[in-house]
């Protein structure tokens, strides 16, 4: 991902003095700010992007830093404990930071959408990717994935506490955000803000358990079975809701994402519920007729050729395509007929051949009912 530079970001010069740069951010946190823009993704990446660029450009050793190493400074073993080490910062974080550019109380929503009330804890999605050949895909399968991910504490049974005592946050009396009124150039604003004493929470462990530090999870190995339906493919993401980590003190489990890759078949090819298969026949075969061979998802398909196949024809075994999804329906299997041409011949065969080169039977004589190269791709797709 590429980031752009912090200076222009706010739209200020390299040498800018800390007044410009604090008066620049000033402009775009009320021109970006999510209660002027509600529901508006690119204002709030805007308005998310400018706080990172004022974050580090108002402190003189991050700013410095920043000069000398870009965006690659401020990263890694070098964030320093910033809270926008990984990339990006969270709302909180923003507005925990206007207190000392707007002289306090321009605040915001609070964080995890719970604007007005208590945060209920979710823990996050788990993504993992499995991989399945053509024959779990025309089945369906059951999978056991091993998945290390976080757990509910048992010591604590999740609640982070050592003995399971809470007491209630004196900061917001419970429940979880600081209402203040305040003037503001704006005039005189009412707002609300996760309570910075409980996180928001409502209430305050007493005594953090030893074994999860008072997180009341843990990290664990868990496998966890999943059943992929028959016709799954490559790329599709099954969501199994609730297998993901384990929310921080009690809460929401977060999803597991299971992502599909297909493994590629040696022989047959997939284009959505249709199967094909490449079939190389003899020039003798195809003038002579004769039954042949072939595979399947799970088995092997007899055909028979009739006598006088021109190669290019396409069979179709109806159903032996792969399952719909979705639905009830099923793919073909479509059979290509190659007829191979002998590339290397023996005196003999030579002269036996010589003796049909002028044979009327042997000459090309297509037929206007023969189906042209056009009208047999228009059938593949049919
Ligand atoms: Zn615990
Ligand atoms: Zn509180």
């Amino acid at each position: 991902m590429s980031k752009r530079d912090y200076y222009e970001i706010l739209g200020v010069s390299k040498s800018a003095t800390d007044e410009e740069i604090k008066k620049a951010y000033r402009k775009l946190a009320i021109k970006y700010h999510p209660d002027k823009n509600p529901d508006d993704k690119s204002a709030e990446e805007k308005f998310k992007e400018a706080a990172e660029a004022y974050e580090v450009l108002s402190n003189a050793e991050k700013r410095q830093r920043y000069n000398q190493f870009g965006h690659a400074g401020m990263s890694g073993a070098a964030g320093g404990g910033g809270s926008y080490g990984g990339g990006g910062m969270n709302m909180d974080d923003i507005f925990s930071q206007f207190g000392d550019i707007f002289g306090g109380g321009f605040g915001g929503f609070g964080g995890g959408g719970s604007r007005g009330g208590r945060r209920v804890n979710r823990g996050s999605n788990l993504r993992v990717k499995v991989k399945l050949n053509l024959q779990e895909v025309a089945k369906g399968v059951e999978k056991k994935l091993k998945v290390n991910k976080f757990v509910s504490c048992n010591t604590c049974k999740g609640s982070g506490a050592r003995n399971g005592e809470y007491e209630t946050c004196r900061l917001c009396n419970g429940s979880g955000v600081q209402v203040r009124t305040t003037q503001t150039f704006l005039g005189a604003m009412q707002t609300q803000t996760t309570c910075s004493g409980c996180n928001g929470e409502g209430k305050i462990i007493k005594d953090k358990c030893h074994t999860c530090h008072g997180d009341g999870v843990v990290r664990a190995e868990e496998v966890i079975s999943i059943n992929i339906p028959a016709g799954v493919g490559e790329g599709m993401q099954l969501s199994v809701t609730g297998k993901g980590n384990a929310a921080p003190r009690g809460g929401i489990n977060g999803d597991l994402l299971v992502v599909i890759e297909e493994e590629e078949h040696p022989d047959l090819k997939r284009d959505g519920n249709n199967l094909f298969y490449e079939c190389y026949i003899s020039f003798v075969d195809a003038a002579l007729g004769t039954s042949i061979e072939v595979p399947t998802v799970d088995a092997k398909a007899k055909i028979k050729i009739e006598p006088g196949t021109q190669g290019g024809k396409v069979l179709r075994l109806k159903g032996k395509g792969l399952p719909d999804v979705n639905s009830y329906g099923h793919g073909d299997l479509l059979v290509n007929i190659n007829v191979w041409t002998p590339q290397s011949l023996t005196p003999e065969e030579k002269k036996t051949l010589e003796k049909f080169r002028d044979s009327k039977n042997f000459q090309p004589n297509p037929s206007k009912k023969d189906k042209s190269f056009f009208d047999r791709m228009k059938q593949y797709f049919e």
